[in-house]
């Protein structure tokens, strides 16, 4: 089932999400249905909290659903630790035809639990990196917006709130 994602500056977007500590078919789902709709929108990765739910889930692909080895979901994720620093552009599915360069650590890992409850660690580099670093941020209720630097920041405010006074946001 494809999801309706919630745009900036939806509230559910700045809300932290709770832990997860149920591991059942209803989990299985929402995440299926993440997946859904991440394909629909062509994006990469989308947290729980785009789908209006403040929970601690994450789905990726880089692949857009054509390749089901890289299909990743990752509950209660951290960060466990980070190198390097990558200046590069980056979108987000809750600020549609918003492309910005953002700084993120280059390599990241990631320490998460999977749909069963098992723990595991995953290594990420470039966009993988880049991915976990945002979808975790969504998690904790920050936004790429609050990333960028204060000029552009306001740019961007600038020009979703244009579009929001044409009805095109
Ligand atoms: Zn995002």
């Amino acid at each position: 089932m494809i999801l309706t994602i919630v745009k900036y500056p939806e509230p559910v977007l700045s809300q932290p999400g709770e832990p997860i500590t149920e591991f059942n078919a209803e989990l299985r789902k929402l995440a299926d249905d993440m997946f859904e709709s991440m394909y629909a929108g062509q994006g990469a990765g989308l947290a729980a909290q785009q789908v209006g739910i403040a929970k601690r889930l994450v789905v990726i692909d880089l692949s857009g659903g054509k390749d089901p080895a890289q299909k990743i979901v990752l509950v209660n994720p951290e960060i466990i630790s980070s190198e390097g620093k990558l200046y590069e552009t980056e979108g987000c599915l809750s600020f549609p035809d918003i492309m910005e360069k953002v700084v993120r650590a280059a390599k990241v890992r990631v320490r998460a639990q999977d749909l069963d409850g098992k723990w595991f660690e995953q290594d990420g580099e470039q966009l993988l990196a880049r991915c976990f670093q945002h979808e975790i941020d969504h998690l904790n209720g920050v936004l790429f917006l609050s990333r960028m630097s204060a000029l552009k920041r306001d740019l961007v405010k600038r020009k979703i709130r244009k579009l929001q006074r044409e009805n095109e946001w």
